[in-house]
């Protein structure tokens, strides 16, 4: 099974799709913004400034990142998904060395190309479970909750995450298009990279994404 680099806008689906592959072929996800979240949750003076930084919908800084990518390198065991991670061209640059260092096979990319309009519906009607993480979407047939606002496992509310919302979203998008965007030229040569184009329904992306895999 290939390792994978998601890149795509913000509430794209790269968490969806990742769930899926954890569940069939056992993946190890490495969500960055989860990993950012769980520093921020702690009272510690990093974790304020995280918590700050993700509440504005801008990046985390380099520095930081690259602090946690030896460390969770060093634990992840292959095949891994990286969700959310590089963002930049830095990034890309801090990965490349550290696969190297801990002798990791190279990830293909796979491209979610989703328009701001779908992107925008999609994270404010991102709903998420406390409990267990599984994500939901208001607006999608496929990803809706059986019973409104709970989670189909754990039966507890549903929340939304502080940045899904209009304000917070416009940066995340703005940031996206500056900095993460231009990296699909540097994966169309230092990895394989395949392009989902207007992924809509998860089952169907999922079908596509088990292609590229195999
Ligand atoms: P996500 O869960 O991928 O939507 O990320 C949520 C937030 O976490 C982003 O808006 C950033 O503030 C921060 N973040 C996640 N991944 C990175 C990264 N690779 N570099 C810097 N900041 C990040």
């Amino acid at each position: 099974m290939k390792n994978i680099i998601f890149i795509a806008p913000p509430a794209a689906g790269k968490g969806t799709q990742s769930d899926l592959l954890v569940k069939k072929y056992g993946y190890n996800h490495i969500s960055m913004g989860d990993i950012l979240r769980k520093e921020a949750s702690k009272k510690s003076e990093i974790g304020k400034e995280v918590d700050e930084i993700l509440k504005s919908g801008n990046l985390v800084s380099d520095e930081v990142i690259l602090k946690l990518t030896e460390k969770i390198l060093t634990g992840t065991s292959e095949p891994y998904i990286f969700d959310g991670f590089p963002r930049n061209m830095s990034q890309a640059k801090i990965l490349e060395e550290t696969l190297v260092k801990f002798n990791k096979t190279k990830p293909i990319v796979i491209y979610l190309n989703v328009n701001k309009e779908e992107a925008i519906k999609r994270a404010t009607g991102r709903l998420n479970c406390p409990k267990c993480g599984k994500i939901y979407h208001k607006y999608s047939e496929e990803l809706k909750p059986q019973i409104e606002g709970k989670c189909d496992e754990c039966q507890v509310d549903l929340i939304s995450r502080d940045d899904d919302n209009e304000e917070t979203f416009k940066t995340r998008y703005e940031n996206y298009i500056k900095k993460t965007l231009p990296l699909l030229d540097y994966f169309k040569s230092a990895n394989d990279l395949y392009v989902i184009d207007n992924p809509i329904f998860p089952m169907e992306i999922f079908a596509k994404i088990e292609e590229i895999i195999k």
